[in-house]
Order: structure tokens, then sequence, then C-alpha cells
């Protein structure tokens, strides 16, 4: 077999796979956080209206608009699928590793998928400005690009200690033009009642999206957007899991396993998404997050009705949770930090169909560090996790003489993030 499974362009997906229209149970309703009696309606006001759309649609397929196919094929999508040759031998396993190589798109992550038909959206609005927040920065600096590329202003706000830890893709960011504050910041009130509390504060996804919300709410013409968590985001990423299917196809196989690092949960949500309701492809399958031990959330959190940010001005909704207080250590994986996740991640887990494992930064990191002995590529900190679940698996094989098809999507390169590795 092929060390890569190719799809040839014209074989793209046209339409993205909404999850909502096949979901075993309806997703809890938002509701108003005890702080902010109005967070819904300002949630309304901020956002893009046709991302609103997609959030609640039960639409199970829909179309790509042409503008952002373009840009994916423009991108180098369909992306391949590697098969794990040297992986397989090195671990001398019975399993066969299959790899999603999403960390060969432009600035260097799955996360342009999203980033690309969102400024879409915006420019079709007239939407002049885009506010985000970012956490390794992989968010921000696809949203720095599709903004470029789509003739729309930037902004974010940036986990402070993430920024610094990765002041090359900073560098990257302001290229494509757009402006970053490291968050907590003394430009919103968010940001400066948690300096007042804590001076050194390192900044959190939550506080973050807190600066960037009220942001929004206080400038005009411009909107809000989230790179990880809401089903528009994971629908956009569903271009990842339906090319996935057709390449399995073309091959015949039919995986036992699923492996994908879970932050907000949209990589992992585009990538198995279209598999979990597929009766050709869910007889027996698992599917697994790979999580930083940092921020447990779907091993260890509760799941409940929580806020997205410190201070709940966003509406609450149900996913697991650490707590929206939660500030967690200090690590390199700055896209699986988060104290809460997706709504519909939470249900797929809540439900029994998704299983999860945390793994430390030091074992997560030493995966990467193989995978990048035998094949010359960084995978991001965060992409290292899966890849940790996915030695993990493959030994397991090896123990018990099981062939296992495990697949497993690299969310990104880490070259930017290499300081991460210095002492692994
Ligand atoms: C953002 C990011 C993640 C985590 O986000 P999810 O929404 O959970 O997918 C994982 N890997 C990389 C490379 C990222 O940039």
């Amino acid at each position: 077999m092929d060390c890569y499974i190719n799809l040839h362009a014209d074989k793209i997906p046209g339409q993205w796979y909404n999850i909502l229209a096949d979901l075993p149970g309806e997703i809890p309703e938002e509701r108003e956080s005890g702080n902010n009696p109005h967070s819904k309606e300002l949630m309304q006001k901020i956002r893009i209206k046709e991302l609103l759309k997609q959030d609640v649609s039960k639409e199970r397929m829909v179309k790509i608009p042409e503008e952002v196919m373009e840009k994916y094929l423009a991108a180098g999508r369909p992306v391949p699928l590697m098969r794990a040759w040297e992986l397989e031998r090195y671990l001398g396993t019975k399993a066969n590793i299959y790899i999603k190589r999403e960390d060969l798109l432009p600035t260097h992550s799955f996360k342009l998928n999203s980033a690309f038909a969102q400024a879409y959206y915006a420019k079709e609005q007239g939407i002049t400005e885009l506010v985000s927040e970012s956490g390794a920065g992989q968010w921000g600096l696809a949203l720095s690009y599709a903004c470029k590329v789509f003739g729309i202003k930037c902004r974010f706000f940036w986990v402070k200690s993430s920024m610094v830890q990765k002041a090359a893709r900073a560098d990257w960011c302001r290229l494509f033009g757009a402006e970053i504050t490291a968050s907590p910041s003394n430009i919103t009130n968010t940001g400066r009642e948690i300096l007042k509390k804590d001076p050194g504060c390192p900044g959190s996804l939550g506080i973050s999206i807190g600066e960037a919300v009220e942001y929004v709410s206080l400038h005009k013409d411009c909107a809000y957007v989230s790179g990880s968590n809401l089903p528009h985001v994971l629908m956009h990423q569903t271009i990842i899991g339906q090319e996935v299917k057709a390449q399995l196809k073309s091959i015949g196989v039919k995986p036992d396993l699923f492996i994908a690092c879970c932050g907000g949960g949209s990589n992992l949500g585009g990538f198995m998404g279209p598999f979990f309701f597929d009766k050709e492809f869910n007889q027996g399958t698992r599917f697994l997050a790979a999580e930083s031990d940092a921020a447990p959330r779907l091993v260890q959190g509760k799941y409940r009705y929580d806020s997205a940010d410190p201070l709940g001005i966003t509406p609450q909704n149900i996913s697991y949770t650490l707590g929206r207080d939660f500030v967690p250590p200090l690590n390199h994986a700055g896209g699986l930090r988060q104290h809460n996740g997706s709504p519909v991640i939470g249900l797929l887990r809540h439900k029994g169909l998704l299983d999860a494992e945390a793994f430390s930064q030091e074992e997560a990191l030493k995966a990467g560090k193989l995978f990048s002995m035998l094949y010359g590529v960084l995978p991001a900190p965060e992409s290292s996790h899966a890849l940790r679940a996915a030695i993990n698996k493959a030994l397991d094989a090896k123990k018990t003489h099981k062939k296992t098809e495990i697949v497993l999507c690299l969310s990104g390169n880490g070259i930017l993030d290499i300081n991460a590795y210095r002492n692994i």
C-alpha cells in the first residue's frame, strides 16, 4: 500500500456535515448567565448572522460556498491520509496507524478550515473587522491570514503566557496585519478586574474570550468570532472527516479506533463527526479524545451549565467543565487549556459515545519528539497528545497480538512551538 492515500481535488466533499441532525438527543438550550441577564442578546448582536443560523440548523448537509471551496483547494486540500509505516515498524506493533495530515495546511493547522469560512461570511455581511481570542495562537494566526485573504481587519486577545512562549507566531500574525493584545490586558474591564486581583495572571482562554466579547460589544462594525467549541466551527471542520471517509473507502479500511486531541473539540468533531452515526463505520468502532492533564475536563470535569468566560458575561451552555474560574497550570499545549468545551462533544461523551484520556505534557511531547525523529516533522504540542494516545494503543495491540486499525488527526505543525521541546 502507498504511504500517502491521496484524494484527487475533484473528489473533495462539496458539503459540510452537520452533526446536529443526527445527535441522540437535544443539546440543552443555552441560558442567561447569572452575572449578565442580557448575555444571550449580547451574543446575537455581536456574532455573524449566518454563523448563528448554522449553530441551530438541523440541515444535515450544507453546501460549501464557492469562494470558500476555492480557498480550500488553493490551500492544498484534500490533504493526504498517511499510513505510518515507520512508526508501526518502530513500535513493532500489529496495529495499522493512519494519520490525517492537517499539519500540512498553510499557517500550520486545521484552524484554517473554519477561518476561511468565517471570514467569508463576515465579508458577505459587510463586516470590516473580526475580533476573537486565541490560546496557543494557531487560531489567531489562521484568522489573521483568512482576514488578509478576504480583505478584513483582524484583532485578537491572546493568552499572555502563550503569546510570550510563541513570539515567532506573533510576528507572523503581525505580518498579516493583525492587531494582537496580550490578555489579560488593561484595555477591557474584564482584563482590568483580573489584573486588580492578580497582577501577574498568566491568562486563560476564558479571560481572552471575556475581553474579546467585551471589546466587540463596545465597538462598531466589528463582529466576534470563535475558533472552536461552537456547532458551526465543528461543522466547517467536517471537511477533514469527510475526506478521511473517502480515503478509507478507497483502501477498504474500517477503523477500530479514531483518536484526536481535544480542547474545544473542533478538530475532534470535524474529524470524527462524520463517522459517529454512519452505520458503515460505527459498528464496534471506538472514538477517543486525548486531553491535557493540565485541563482534563472530559476526564474529570462535571457535565453542567457554565459560561465560557470567568466573569460570566457570556451565556451558559452545558458541557464538561472544570469551573469558569479555573486557571490551568502553565504548559505548552495552549490549545488544550480551556475550562470547558463544546456542547456537542459534551453530549457525545455524556451519552457514552466518546472515550477520553488525559496525558501529561512530558509524555505527550515525548511522542511528538519520536514522530519528529521518524518523519522530520515536528507536531504541535496539542497534536502530540493524540500521537501519545495512538502510540499507547498500538503498544497495547502489540501485547494482545490484535490487529487494530487506528486513525488519528495530526491537527498541526509545531515548528513555532519548538521551545516546548527543549527539555524533552
Ligand atoms: C486549536 C488547536 C487544537 C485544539 O482545539 P480543538 O478545538 O479542540 O480542536 C489542537 N491542535 C492544534 C494544532 C490547534 O491549533
